[in-house]
């Protein structure tokens, strides 16, 4: 019979699942407005961080991507650091 070996489901980094903040706490707003937020979902070089980072869900990463699109146009969010080099 063959071995019956299952791999554990992997662990995150840190021991523990990360919740969607803004499923979490729906009166968080999503808004290019709001820069302070969107700070948090961009990296020191400017760039949005990724979904398995920040533990967004699909629909409420997407609406994070779009704003900061709109906040960087707007020149509220950079495009990129520059001075990381
Ligand atoms: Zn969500």
């Amino acid at each position: 019979m063959a071995a019956k070996i299952r791999m554990k489901k992997k662990n995150n980094k840190f021991g523990r699942k990360k919740k969607c903040r803004f499923c979490i706490n729906p009166k968080m707003e999503i808004s290019f407005k709001n820069e302070r937020m969107l700070q948090r979902y961009v990296s020191d070089r400017g760039k949005i961080v990724a979904r398995r980072v920040t533990g967004n869900c699909a629909k409420h990463q997407r609406r994070v991507a779009n704003a900061i699109k709109v906040a960087r146009f707007l020149a509220l969010v950079p495009y990129v650091r520059e001075h990381y080099r």
